[in-house]
C-alpha cells in the first residue's frame, strides 16, 4: 500500500476509542461486525488509518463479535478480489486516469443506517464510500494508473450484489482549427433529411444529404489512431455549406467516443488531414468537455470575401459610399428564407464593423465585411426580398447576386 496514506507521528485511534467509549454496545445485541464495518462507525473521526484499524482499535474496549459480519455480510475482505476484477475490466482501455464508483445492495445500506441511529454515531462513513477508495487504492496499486474525480479517462462501476464490472469509457477531445478548402462540404455530418440517416432512394443508401463532411474528414484519420466508436465536431460557429473557410480557420473541439488509445501520434493524423486537399488542420491538442462549453458559446467577430454580380452597372464611387453606410447602424434579420422552416422567424440586430470594397469592374466586386457572430452575410448583400435591413441591394437600388461566398477571419475569442 502506498506510504501517502499513512501518517506516523500520530495516535489517531485515541480519538476513536474516545468516541467508541460513548456508545451503548449493548444495544448491538447478538450482532457482529468485522473490523471494517466497526470501524467505519467511527470513519470520520480522525484520519490517516483504515475503517479496519480503527474498527480493530474500537474492539479492544467494545465487546463486539466479528463474524459473520451483520452488515457487509462479507463485503469488506472481497476488496482484493473487486480490485483485480476491476483491473481486468479496464485493461483493454488506454487511460491514463480513473475513477471506481460502485453499487452496493439497498438492504446492506439500511442495515448500517439503523445502526446509525439506533448507536446514536455522529461521524459514520457509509460503506459505498469505502468501498469505491479501498478498491480504487488497489486498482492504483495494480496498475499505476491515478485516481481522479474530475475528469477520470475510464469510470469503473462495480455491482457488489453480482461482483459486476461496467466500464464508462469517456470521450477523448481534441482541439484546433479548420479551413474548409472547397465548397459543397457541411461542418459536420448532415443526415438525409428524408429517411433521418437509415438510408433510402434520396441518399442513394448513404443515410447523408452529402457524402462528406468536415467532421467525417478529420475524425476519420484521428480514428485510424484512437478506434472508438463515434464522433462529435463542435465548432464555433459553422460555415454554409457552399462557403469555404479559410483564413486562420475555425476553432472547433473533435470529440471521440470510447477511444481504444489516447496516445496517439496527432501529427501524423494532421498530415493525413491536410493530405485530403478538402480540409486543413492546424496542430491537434489535448482538450476537455471545457472547450466543448468554449468553442459553443460562440462570439467571435467574423470576416468574410463576398463575390456579387449587380443586375445593372453600379458606379464605384456609389458603391462605396453605401457600403460604408452599412458600418453605421445594426443590421436588422428576420431568420432567413432558407432557413426559416427549420428555426424561429425571428429579428435579430447584428453590427457590421468593416465594409470593404476590394474590388470591382462595374458589374462584378468583390468585398470583404466584418461583422458580429450570428449575422447573415448572403442576407445582408440581396436583403432576402426586405427580410433584412438596410442590406447592399436596398441602398443600391440594384439586384444583388452573390456568387461566392468565404469565410476568411475568426477572431480569437475574449
Ligand atoms: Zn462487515
Ligand atoms: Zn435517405
Amino acid at each position: 500500500m502506498s506510504l501517502k496514506w499513512e501518517r506516523p507521528f500520530r495516535r489517531p485511534v485515541d480519538e476513536v476509542r474516545a468516541a467508541a467509549a460513548s456508545v451503548d454496545w449493548s444495544k448491538l445485541g447478538e450482532r457482529a461486525l468485522c473490523d471494517a464495518c466497526l470501524g467505519r462507525l467511527f470513519g470520520m473521526v480522525g484520519h490517516g488509518h483504515t475503517n479496519e484499524e480503527r474498527g480493530r482499535a474500537v474492539r479492544e474496549r467494545a465487546p463486539v463479535a466479528t463474524s459473520p459480519c451483520w452488515v457487509c455480510e462479507g463485503l469488506t475482505s472481497r476488496y482484493d478480489a473487486l480490485a483485480r476484477l476491476v483491473a481486468k475490466k479496464l485493461e483493454p482501455w488506454e487511460h491514463d486516469t480513473f475513477l471506481v464508483g460502485s453499487k452496493v445492495d439497498p438492504e446492506v445500506q439500511a442495515r448500517e443506517e439503523s445502526l446509525w441511529s439506533e448507536l446514536g454515531l455522529a461521524q459514520p462513513e457509509a460503506l459505498k464510500s469505502e468501498v469505491n477508495r479501498e478498491v480504487g487504492k488497489r486498482v492504483c496499486d495494480l496498475t499505476g494508473k491515478e485516481p481522479s474525480l474530475e475528469s477520470p479517462d475510464l469510470v469503473a462501476v462495480v455491482d457488489t450484489s453480482f461482483d459486476h464490472v461496467d466500464v464508462q469509457v469517456n470521450p477523448l477531445f481534441l482541439r484546433s482549427r479548420y479551413r474548409k478548402l472547397v465548397r459543397g462540404i457541411p461542418q459536420t455530418r448532415w443526415p438525409c433529411n428524408r429517411c433521418r440517416g437509415k438510408g433510402c432512394a434520396k441518399c442513394g443508401g448513404t443515410g447523408k444529404m452529402y457524402p462528406t463532411s468536415v467532421e467525417e474528414i478529420v475524425a476519420a484519420e484521428v480514428m485510424r489512431e484512437s478506434g472508438g466508436s463515434g464522433h462529435a465536431l463542435h465548432g464555433m460557429g459553422r460555415e454554409d455549406v457552399d462557403a469555404r473557410m479559410l483564413g486562420n480557420g475555425r476553432p472547433f473541439v473533435l470529440e471521440i467516443k470510447e477511444p481504444r488509445k489516447r496516445h496517439l501520434d496527432l501529427a501524423a493524423a494532421r498530415d493525413r488531414v491536410n493530405a485530403s486537399g478538402q480540409v486543413e488542420v492546424d496542430a491537434l491538442r489535448p482538450a476537455t468537455r471545457k472547450d466543448v462549453v468554449a468553442v459553443k458559446s460562440d462570439r467571435a467577430d467574423k470576416t468574410y470575401r463576398v463575390l456579387v454580380r449587380f443586375a445593372s452597372p453600379v458606379d464605384e464611387a456609389k458603391l462605396k459610399k453605401e457600403m460604408a453606410m452599412l458600418e453605421t447602424q445594426p443590421i436588422a434579420q428576420r431568420t432567413p428564407t432558407r432557413v426559416v422552416h427549420r428555426r424561429a422567424d425571428t429579428t435579430r440586430y447584428r453590427a457590421v464593423k468593416r465594409a470593404e470594397v476590394l474590388s470591382t469592374d462595374g458589374t462584378v466586386a468583390e468585398l470583404r465585411f466584418t461583422a458580429e457572430a450570428g449575422a447573415y452575410i448572403k442576407e445582408l448583400v440581396h436583403g432576402d426580398a426586405g427580410r433584412t435591413k438596410p442590406s447592399l441591394a436596398d441602398r443600391l437600388g440594384v439586384v444583388c447576386e452573390v456568387l461566392e461566398l468565404d469565410v476568411v477571419g475568426v477572431a480569437d475569442p475574449g
